[in-house]
């Protein structure tokens, strides 16, 4: 047995299998540690998007989100 696990779209509930050599779709990890002066003090938030709903969500900002070339 190799070591799986999933990961899920908080979206839409899409799952997709987690193995050693990654996953086959790519997806958005957020992890928000709110602090004093927001309304969530001390509260950690984390979710994760597939491609799909985190294309689907920028679409609808004002601004779009800054794109360029990954540099190593
Ligand atoms: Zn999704």
């Amino acid at each position: 047995m190799s070591e799986k696990h999933m990961i899920r779209c908080n979206a839409c509930g899409k799952e997709q299998a987690v193995s050693a050599e990654g996953i086959q779709e790519e997806f958005l990890k957020i992890q928000k540690t709110w602090g004093y002066f927001s309304e969530k003090d001390g509260e950690v938030h984390r979710f994760s998007l597939c491609e799909a709903c985190y294309d689907r969500i920028r679409r609808q900002f004002k601004l779009p989100v800054e794109i360029f070339e990954y540099e190593p």
